[in-house]
């Protein structure tokens, strides 16, 4: 569900039309939709309202990883949302946009001392500890601090999902978090230390999952997990489901919804009276935002084949080269005559540098514009400047407003991070 529509056939933001953004903003360039994502978010507050029996006071917190532009965070913020970050800086960034630090959660796998540092004085709701070692350094931050953060230990269920090999978290050998057979020990132990307070117990077996069935083993674990941590006499009150509900890209009509899938969680949380934590990304942003880009030329080669070269790189848009990932392209306008197959690529020098083979696409030529559709979650954040090309900007729609929340730098903004070596003259 999102808010880009056809209207006299071409194609909007909202109310606003994407060629006269790409005309005042340049191409390429991400494109998101305030309705969109507080569409999304709202109907996750509903279901979640509707089980607040099972639930609790039940946090959602976005994965700021999925999208971590200042004001579509803010967006998100107002609306009372909390925030799943990875690191200082996402740390930062929310704050920064207005996310109190009782909404946010600190995952992650490899924070330092440095941060954990930092998290504790930001006064963060909880850390996610998804090690041994990670406690024992935990303990000994919190120690210099005097400070007893909140923390939930990291459960790594053994059941892997998603939608790539590359987005699974929760299989045996993956790195993030501990294995379900020693988190009952380290939570008495971290239950033992002065420094700590262990409240509950967290997973996140993965990205872009689209059946509930994986998800509800991992969310039964963390139920059995919890009555056995309270039959040795260790309170657990939060359980941290993670996020990972996949989004139909391929417009697929067959995937859970998020009524189904909080539904699911309060029938397996039901009874244990624990505070619920969401950490949902992609379902929240993917829909919300579009990247734009302008035809460069049609490159129809004597071997059949035709090239749609793009002015999207994969820097811009990393997915479909980091992941094989699907996403719908649209001609920003209706265009009459025959369809035409196409390769859509981009200009960067590397081969991976292809979004999709043998596509259907109207009739287009050069200068037209073409819209990658669900690229606001893991689309801007991974962008780079490689091949020196210009930081992706993004813009932000609201209604028949829009803002650009991103900017493109300058050549010289980009130098200006480069000083030369002094010895260089
Ligand atoms: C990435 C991540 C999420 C969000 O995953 P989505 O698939 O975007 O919902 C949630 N929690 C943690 C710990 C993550 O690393």
């Amino acid at each position: 569900m999102h808010y880009f529509d056809r209207i006299d056939g071409a194609l909007h933001a909202e109310a606003v039309p994407l060629e006269a953004l790409a005309e005042a903003a340049g191409t390429p360039a991400y494109v998101y939709s305030t309705a969109t994502l507080t569409r999304h978010y709202g109907l996750f507050r509903e279901a979640v309202e509707a089980h607040r029996a099972s639930l609790g006071e039940a946090l959602i917190a976005f994965a700021v990883k999925a999208n971590s532009n200042l004001s579509v965070l803010a967006t998100l913020a107002r609306l009372g949302c909390g925030a799943d970050t990875v690191s200082e800086g996402e740390i930062r960034r929310a704050l920064k946009a207005g996310v109190p630090g009782e909404r946010i959660v600190f995952s992650g796998v490899g924070k330092t001392d440095a941060e954990l540092a930092f998290a504790i004085e930001a006064g963060v709701r909880q850390i996610n500890v998804e090690s041994a070692v990670e406690l024992d350094r935990l303990i000994a931050v919190a120690a210099v601090k005097g400070a007893a953060p909140e923390i939930a230990i990291r459960v790594n269920p053994k059941i892997g999902a998603g939608g790539h090999a590359r987005i699974t978290t929760g299989g045996a050998t993956d790195k993030f978090g501990v294995p379900a057979e020693e988190a009952p020990a380290l939570y008495a132990r971290a239950a033992a230390s002065p420094h700590v307070t262990p409240v509950g117990l967290a997973c996140h077996i993965g990205s872009q999952i689209t059946t509930l069935e994986p998800l509800e083993g991992a969310f039964r674990a963390l139920r059995e997990m919890t009555l056995a941590l309270r039959t040795q006499g260790l309170a657990v009150s939060r359980l941290d489901l993670g996020g990972g509900l996949g989004v139909p890209y391929h417009g697929q009509t067959d995937l859970p919804s998020i009524a189904d899938y909080v539904g699911m969680a309060a029938g397996v949380l039901d009874g244990l009276e624990v505070e619920a934590v969401f950490e949902p990304g992609r379902l929240l942003a993917a829909n919300a935002g579009v990247l734009l880009s302008r035809v460069i030329q049609v490159n129809a080669r004597s071997d059949g084949r035709t090239f749609l070269v793009l002015d999207v790189g994969m820097n811009d848009l990393m997915r479909p080269a980091l992941y094989d990932a699907f996403h719908d392209v649209v001609a920003v306008r209706e265009r009459a005559g025959e369809t035409g197959t196409y390769d859509l690529v981009g200009p960067i020098c590397e081969s991976t540098d292809v979004f999709a083979r043998e596509r259907r696409l109207p009739p287009l030529q050069a200068g037209d514009l073409v819209a990658f559709m669900g690229a606001g979650a893991y689309g801007a954040v991974l962008a780079s400047e490689y091949n020196s090309r210009p930081l992706v900007p993004e813009v932000l729609v609201d209604g028949e407003r829009w803002a650009v929340v991103r900017a493109r730098p300058s050549y010289d903004e980009m130098w200006s991070r480069e000083p030369r070596a002094d010895w260089l003259g």
